[in-house]
């Protein structure tokens, strides 16, 4: 089992040789306002938000329920087409491909959805489920694609034992195993991973954590991790991202984020964390108000409304997210 402190930390300093570039990234959704008016109002569910990831590196995307975080990954991946910005995978541009030339480059990237049960068609074996995208992408048949795989289902602690076996038999665990195997089959160098584990027992999470960091090293692969948990974050991610409103408001590597936190935002997800350590607790800075809407967000700061260090100028201009610290980016202007 590989401990995260014995990971080789990435350098933050340029995205030179990314797996993942997003550059000022946006999603934007329009909704009707009641029936039978006409009126639309548009969602800034993503607003220009930039990161890059690694080879075997994870980027955690932290934030509370709708800051944007699964619009980021889904949008990331081409499941949704992004209202602007730029979106490079291995250094090519995938922003404006066509459904058609995305094909091919849709196997480099896959997810891994929060319900494993959800995520997996309940009439089909766990052998078919796993099996489907080396069928769909014609790179294995018959007796090949039994060997393959059975060779995945061994990467990820499942057996022979279990091939014909359908989602119900499975336990949580077991069948996000079988959802990493069939993230794993077309070997992509990209996986987004949405609240992976957030549905499973806490005991097995940390196995469903340690699966991933293991084959992180095996295959050289990026993640982009989703959570709102941030002891999960911290557990397997060398970087951080916070968001808020459809914003990135600080970025990190984990020491940074977590031991010397810069944005107000991120000094009150890490107060409002569970510490067992009180010693370690940081000062209680508590939520206030409610998350506004992102069809009108606030002037200004975005979390002016909910800042109790605001002043004038949060109220007047936008703050840009900086570099503070070599690595260590925030957007307030107290940092
Ligand atoms: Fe708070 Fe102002 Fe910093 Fe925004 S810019 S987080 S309102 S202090």
């Amino acid at each position: 089992m590989i401990s995260p402190e014995d990971r080789p930390e990435t350098s933050t300093s340029t995205g030179s040789d990314s797996v993942l570039e997003v550059t000022g990234l946006k999603k934007y959704f329009t909704i009707r306002k009641g029936f039978p008016s006409k009126r639309q109002d548009l969602v800034h569910a993503v607003d220009g938000v930039s990161f890059f990831i690694r080879p075997r590196e994870t980027l955690g995307l932290v934030g509370e329920s709708g800051c944007g975080k699964t619009t980021v990954g889904k949008t990331v991946l081409r499941l949704w087409p992004p209202s602007g910005g730029r979106v490079k995978l291995n250094g090519r541009d995938i922003t404006q491909l066509r459904e058609s030339e995305l094909r091919p480059v849709r196997s480099a990237m896959q997810m891994i959805f929060q319900d494993p049960y959800a995520s997996l068609n309940p009439r089909l074996s766990a052998e078919k489920i796993v099996g489907e995208p080396l069928e769909n992408y014609r790179l294995a048949r018959g007796r090949e694609k039994r060997r393959r795989v059975l060779e995945l289902f061994n990467r990820v602690g499942l057996g022979r034992e279990h091939l014909a076996k359908h989602p119900h038999e499975f336990s949580g665990g077991q069948r996000q195993r079988i959802g990493i195997a069939r993230a794993l089959a077309l070997r992509p160098s990209l996986i987004v991973a949405d609240e992976p584990v957030s549905a499973l027992d806490v005991s097995v999470q940390a196995q469903v954590l340690n699966l991933l960091i293991s084959l992180q090293e095996e295959f050289g692969l990026a993640y982009l991790f989703i959570s709102h948990d941030l002891a999960v974050v911290n557990y397997i991610s060398h970087r951080i991202a916070v968001m808020y409103l459809g914003r990135i408001v600080e970025l990190s590597d984990r020491a940074g984020l977590f031991g010397s936190p810069l944005h107000p935002y991120t000094q009150a997800l890490l107060a409002a964390a569970p510490e067992p350590d009180p010693r370690r607790r940081l000062e209680m800075v508590l939520l206030e108000g409610d998350v506004p809407s992102p069809i009108n967000p606030p002037p200004g700061c975005r979390f002016q409304t909910r800042c109790r260090y605001a002043e004038d100028r949060c109220r007047a201009m936008e703050p840009a997210l900086r570099e503070v610290l070599p690595g260590h980016w925030a957007a307030c202007y107290l940092s």
